[in-house]
């Protein structure tokens, strides 16, 4: 269908399902939703029902808004708020979402903000116009929303024209003729970093993940000077299944280079990519070295985000409809899911993930509609990659602190900023709390207190105990007084001169560089001390060197190299992984619903991918694959 038929179609649909007394001023298409304006309060306050038998009739996400005649500007809006809510409800933001007329309201007391029966709320949209949506204020302040919030307030009405450009390339006419599904492998096949491909079919191309791989000096790029790949703007879209800079460590450089379309993730992952790749641009700096693009870059990639909770639907281009399921990996890590050509084929690829229950997260989702291939991750399918599980490796990291602690030692754990760390901290905030452990200050240096800070903001995406934890009995972990923030130099320095026995989070997690180094300076000569490593150390990173009994590091201080003899206790606790083992991966294929009949290999040693493959085709009689990189695989 193209532009005018989907624009026809809509006004058809919704002329027959909104009833008669309701103006309807406006239908359009915004990138891939279909927007209905409305000069009847009524319908847009309460309209979830009709949005919900639009969308259904129409397979397409639609949202009802406001006529821009009823909206007040956003300043005068602001001042009628804050005359009608109660100075009890203590608000701390205002957010104007002018694509959705939806002003959000966080407040410290939500309560006094909604009223009895919803009455200030209501009054506030007679008021304004604008549809209030109030929120609890989230208990840390995360820098990074807000600065992604107050760019996208700033720039809404060059978003929405992006958005209505978007809509008619998504919908325009299609060429027909022959239908076919390829998959082009250009990085992260049969290797672990950057990983990157083209989802290619006789309409549409996509490009799923952009990402660097960083464990050597030089970082090395993804092969996208193919014809594949270029000119830039033939594709319809670049998919990214997790913040994790292997997987997206690139995609500004993209927009640096004339890229102009959108990119799809979940919100958590456009705020954590946010933040690792201004890290990352920081970090090259620091090393003298140029990244290949910068923070502007960062800016265009948000401007163009679209993102997509947890199973919502939307079509990314005239053939392809993309929906998001957890993964299980890290916050906001997703399995995609293609739906090609109206029932022509299915695919998804799992992108990182972990398919058992974490202490963050539920396990990855294996029921989809329809599934004919699957791409699946394999850093972990090797003969020999078992793990212990979770409660064995929190049992493990309990008992190694305890000893470290009772003999007055400290403990240095280094740590990636996004995933890891938070899952150690609740693991340690238990232990504490449940006194398996002395009491002990959990020190947090690096990006991690700003990297929690966006997992206290997006509670919906952590595991349902977490929820429940947190908003049912109000126990939000990640706010115990436990934990401290190391924020300067000087704290950092007057922490590695205290003699008091502590638990220290570091970055970074394989400690090429950030200020784990600054711990092992000045704690690693001290035998009473332990190094405790809980995440993967890729080949030659200085962790995976002294997991293999190096035992002395060149360091630099004050500007000149010293040489650390490591005295120190090292050990290494399995099983926290945010990566399945290669029981679980094959448990998860075991699980799927309904079962593919392909399946490619990817993200994993060559080794790894191509034992995984075997066992796979071995065990469940599946088509398996695992493609070099350059390869292009037809799936149908
Ligand atoms: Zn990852």
């Amino acid at each position: 269908m193209g532009y005018d038929d989907v624009l026809e179609k809509a006004n058809e649909v919704v002329k027959k399902i909104v009833p008669q007394e309701h103006v309807i001023t406006q239908i359009l298409l915004e990138g891939p939703t279909v927007c209905i304006y409305t000069k009847s309060m009524d319908l847009f306050a309460s309209g979830s029902d009709i949005v919900k038998q639009i969308a259904q009739t129409l397979h397409k996400r639609v949202s009802i808004r406001p006529d821009p005649s009823l909206l007040t500007s956003p300043k005068e809006a602001e001042e009628k708020i804050r005359q009608i809510v109660p100075e009890e409800a203590k608000i701390t933001d205002l957010f104007f979402d002018e694509e959705q007329g939806e002003v959000t309201i966080e407040a410290l007391s939500p309560g006094y903000a909604i009223g009895k029966e919803g009455e200030v709320q209501n009054e506030i949209k007679r008021k304004i116009g604008w549809s209030p949506k109030v929120i609890r204020a989230p208990p840390t302040a995360s820098k990074v929303i807000n600065e992604a919030r107050e760019y996208l307030r700033m720039i809404s009405s060059e978003r929405r024209e992006f958005l209505i450009k978007l809509g008619r390339k998504i919908c325009r006419d299609v060429r027909g003729g022959e239908q076919f599904v390829r998959v082009t492998a250009l990085g992260g096949f049969r290797e672990v970093g950057r990983s990157c491909m083209i989802l290619s079919t006789n309409e549409s191309k996509v490009l799923i993940e952009c990402g660097l791989a960083m464990e050597s000096e030089d970082i090395k790029l993804p092969y996208l000077k193919v014809p594949e790949v270029l000119p830039l703007e033939q594709l319809d879209g670049i998919i990214i299944t997790h913040a994790h800079l292997d997987h997206c460590g690139l995609l500004p450089a993209l927009y640096k280079y004339g890229y102009d379309g959108p990119t799809y993730c979940t919100p958590p992952t456009r705020d954590l990519m946010a933040l690792l790749l201004l890290d990352y641009i920081k970090v090259s700096h620091s090393e003298g070295k140029k990244p290949p693009f910068e923070s502007k870059h960062i800016r265009e990639m948000i401007k163009r985000c679209i993102t997509l909770k947890y199973g919502e639907t939307t079509d990314i281009s005239p053939d392809t409809r993309l929906t998001f399921q957890n993964a299980g990996h890290i916050l906001g890590s997703s399995i995609a899911h293609f739906h090609i050509g109206d029932g022509f084929y299915n695919i998804a690829f799992t992108g990182d993930m972990k398919y058992e229950r974490t202490w963050l997260f539920n396990a990855a989702v294996n029921k989809f509609p329809r599934l004919e291939s699957l791409i699946i991750e394999s850093t972990y399918g090797g003969y020999h990659d078992i793990q212990p599980s979770r409660q064995d490796a929190s049992d493990a990291l309990q008992q190694i602190i305890s000893q470290v602690l009772e003999r007055h030692g400290k403990v240095i754990i280094p740590v990636f900023a996004v995933g890891r760390s938070q899952e150690v901290m609740l693991v340690l905030e238990n232990a504490i709390r449940t006194q398996r452990i002395p009491p002990s200050t959990i020190y947090l240096d690096g990006m991690i207190w700003e990297a929690t800070a966006i997992h206290t903001a997006y509670p919906e995406f952590l595991n349902s105990y977490l929820r429940t934890q947190i908003f049912q009995m109000n126990q939000n972990p990640f706010l115990s007084d436990l934990f401290k923030r190391v924020d300067s130099y000087e704290m950092r320095q007057k922490l590695c001169d205290s003699s008091e026995p502590c638990i220290v989070l570091a970055t970074s997690g394989m400690m090429n560089a950030g200020p784990v180094l600054e711990y092992v300076k000045a704690w690693g000569r001290d035998p009473n001390n332990a190094l405790v490593f809980v995440g993967f150390q890729a080949e030659g990173t200085a962790g995976r060197r002294i997991q293999r009994g190096l035992r002395e590091m060149v360091l630099v201080d004050k500007g000149n190299p010293v040489k650390i003899p490591l005295n120190m206790e090292v050990v290494t606790c399995d099983g926290f992984s945010g990566h399945s083992d290669r029981m679980q991966l094959l448990n998860y294929i075991s699980s799927l619903d309904p079962k593919p009949e392909k399946v490619i290999v990817v993200h994993g040693e060559d080794g790894r991918c191509r034992e995984l493959a075997s066992a796979l085709h071995k065990k469940f009689g599946l088509e398996t694959m695992s493609p070099q990189n350059l390869e292009t695989v037809r799936v149908r």
